[in-house]
C-alpha cells in the first residue's frame, strides 16, 4: 500500500509499503476513505531529526472494515467507522472513568495517512457510521477523530457552561472548534484570541463573540478590557507553546481555569504566585475522544454544527507532503487527504 512517512524536519514522502495484517485477535484492518494532516503533525514535521528510516504518520482516519480479529465485537466487514487518535479497550478502569488516552491497553496511531491502518483494540476504537462512503457529512465525521473531540474537550475539563465567559487561545482546528464545543455548552461570551482572519471569521460563525488578534502583554490588556479588567472564567488554550500558556495566565479571572489541549512544547512554566495567589486551576491533556463520539455524533448527522468546515483543502495520498507544506506555510488551515 502507499502511505506516509516522515524522514526528517520537512522531508514528507508517500511510499509503497506493506500492507498492514491483522496482528491480535482484537486487530481490524480498516481502508481509509478520509485522513487528514494534524497541526500536531506539524511539530515534528519542524524539529524530527534526520533519520535513515522514515516514520509513519497520521492519527485521525475514518475507513471500511476491510478485516476483523475473531475477537472484535460490534462491527462487522463493511461498516464504514470512525477511529478516535488514541486507541483504547473503552472497558478498563481509566475508561470507564473517561481518560480513555490512558487505557490500560491502549496508544496512539501514528498510521492513518495511507491506504490501510491496523487497528489494535478495534471494538473499543472504532465506532460504526449511519452514512455511506459518498455521504457529504464525512468531513464533519471525520473531526470526531481528533480535532472537534479535543476542542470539547478543552472546553468539557474548564467546566464551561451558561454562566461562564471564554477565552480560546488559538485559531487553528482545535481552537476554533473549542469555540464551537463552549457554544455548544452555552457559553454567551467566546473570545477568541487569534490572527488570522479567514479563520477567526469562521471562529465567529462557530460562536465566537469577539476577536482579539494582539498576542502577547496587547492581547492580555484587549482581553482585560472587553472582561471590565478581570479576565474570562475559562481560557482554552490550543497552542501549545508556552507563550500562549503565558497569555492564558494573564486572561484567566481569579478563580477561573485554564484547560490545555495544545500539547506543550515546553516543560517549565509560571507555577508560583501568579497561579496560586489567584486561585487558578491548571487542567486539560489528550482528549478522551472516544468518550464524547457518542454525545457529538448526532447534532453532526442532523447537520445542526458543521465541523468539517475547518477543512479548507483536499488532497490525494500522493500529494499529502504538499498537504504538510500548505499546513506549515499557513497556506491551509486543515488539510483533508482523500486516499
Ligand atoms: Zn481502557
Amino acid at each position: 500500500m502507499r502511505a506516509t512517512l516522515m524522514y526528517g524536519a520537512g522531508d514528507v514522502r508517500v511510499e509503497e509499503i506493506a500492507d498492514p495484517v491483522l496482528q491480535q485477535p482484537t486487530d481490524a484492518i480498516v481502508r481509509v476513505v478520509r485522513t487528514c494532516v494534524c497541526g500536531s503533525d506539524l511539530h515534528p514535521y519542524h524539529n524530527v531529526p534526520a533519520a535513515e528510516d522514515g516514520t509513519q504518520m497520521g492519527h485521525e482516519f475514518l475507513g471500511v472494515v476491510e478485516d476483523l480479529g475473531p475477537e472484535v465485537t460490534g462491527l462487522k466487514k463493511g461498516d464504514l467507522a470512525v477511529a478516535s487518535f488514541a486507541f483504547q479497550d473503552n472497558t478498563c478502569d481509566f475508561c470507564r472513568e473517561g481518560v480513555q488516552a490512558s487505557c490500560r491497553h491502549g496508544g496512539f496511531f501514528n498510521t492513518a495517512q495511507a491506504e490501510f491502518v491496523r487497528v489494535p483494540q478495534a471494538a473499543g476504537t472504532l465506532v460504526k457510521l449511519p452514512v455511506g462512503e459518498d455521504s457529504a457529512l464525512l468531513p464533519s465525521l471525520l473531526t470526531l477523530a481528533d480535532v472537534y473531540g479535543t476542542g470539547y474537550h478543552a472546553a468539557k475539563r474548564a467546566d464551561v457552561n451558561p454562566r461562564t465567559t471564554v477565552t480560546v487561545i488559538g485559531d487553528g482546528a482545535v481552537g476554533l472548534l473549542a469555540v464551537l464545543s463552549a457554544r455548544q455548552l452555552g457559553a454567551e461570551r467566546i473570545i477568541l484570541m487569534g490572527r488570522h482572519k479567514a479563520r477567526t471569521d469562521l471562529g465567529r460563525e462557530f460562536g465566537a463573540t469577539d476577536v482579539v488578534a494582539e498576542r502577547g502583554e496587547e492581547g492580555i490588556a484587549r482581553v482585560r478590557e472587553l472582561t471590565g479588567g478581570d479576565g474570562t472564567h475559562t481560557v482554552l488554550e490550543a497552542v501549545g507553546y508556552q507563550e500562549a500558556y503565558e497569555q492564558a495566565l494573564g486572561v484567566v479571572r481569579a478563580g477561573g481555569v485554564i484547560s490545555r489541549v495544545g500539547v506543550p512544547q515546553y516543560d517549565e512554566g509560571p507555577i508560583g504566585w501568579g497561579m496560586f495567589g489567584r486561585n487558578l486551576t491548571l487542567t486539560g491533556g489528550p482528549a478522551p475522544v472516544r468518550a464524547y463520539i457518542d454525545q457529538l455524533l448526532p447534532d453532526v448527522l442532523d447537520g445542526r454544527v458543521e465541523p468539517g468546515k475547518v477543512f479548507d483543502r483536499t488532497v490525494s495520498l500522493d500529494e499529502v507532503p504538499d498537504g504538510y507544506r500548505a499546513m506549515d506555510r499557513r497556506e491551509a488551515l486543515k488539510v483533508l487527504v482523500r486516499p
